[in-house]
């Protein structure tokens, strides 16, 4: 007799433990999660985080491309340097990066929501408006991230399929495919990754969209 209460205890545990995630689950909205964009067009997305280095030869390169951008940038970094950031290539939307580059995966929704909250409204104050895009940093997320994102207004969680370090391209599969999410960041070697990355656009006959044309 004993033995079956307990194991009814135990189920009805797991099913009351179960469900509650689940309403918990649903009753918070969440940003919408890309790490690439279906599309049969041949483009992929450029898109810039952190902003350590303003370096001038990547300045150079991107004024000669004209690409458009996305940059995830974090507010200790802008410093008032807003205006180096949104002048480059065609266009640079501007998107937030939390407040001080933690991993937020694991972190409770409170927590994640100040990050983001904090990083949104500082990058709002220096460049006066954002695209309400948001890049976790090291790309560390988790469903709270998705649901503290959009308690800070941000639709879209913006990962990355493709990444650039130097002339070194990193991709899922070796391949770069149309609507991947490339990442590159603000550092010296910034200008040598667009080098690399236009000459194999090139190859494969893509070219770079604006990736807010592609969220609308
Ligand atoms: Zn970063």
């Amino acid at each position: 007799m004993l033995r079956r209460v307990l194991s009814a205890a135990i189920v009805f545990g797991s099913v009351v433990s179960v469900s509650s995630h689940s309403i918990f689950a649903t009753e918070l909205p969440q940003a919408k999660l890309l790490y690439t964009i279906p599309t049969k067009d041949q483009v992929v997305f450029f898109t810039a985080d952190d902003g350590a280095d303003r370096p001038p030869d990547a300045e150079a390169e991107l004024e000669r491309l004209q690409w458009p951008i996305s940059s995830f940038i974090l507010p200790s970094k802008v410093g008032t340097y807003a205006s180096w950031f949104s002048s480059l290539g065609s266009h640079n939307d501007i998107g937030s990066h939390s407040a001080h580059h933690d991993a937020l995966k694991g972190l409770s929704f409170e927590k994640q929501k100040k990050e983001i909250c904090e990083g949104e409204r500082r990058i709002k104050e220096k460049f006066g408006s954002t695209t309400g895009y948001f890049r976790p940093p090291y790309g560390s997320w988790d469903k709270r991230t998705l649901q503290a994102a959009a308690a800070c207004g941000i639709t879209h969680v913006v990962l990355w399929t493709v990444s650039l370090n130097g002339r070194t391209i990193t991709t899922w599969d070796g391949k770069i495919h149309p609507g991947n999410i490339v990442l590159v960041h603000y550092v010296g070697s910034m200008a040598k990754s667009i080098r690399q990355l236009e000459r194999r656009l090139k190859a494969q006959g893509l070219t770079v969209a604006r990736l807010s044309d592609y969220l609308k």
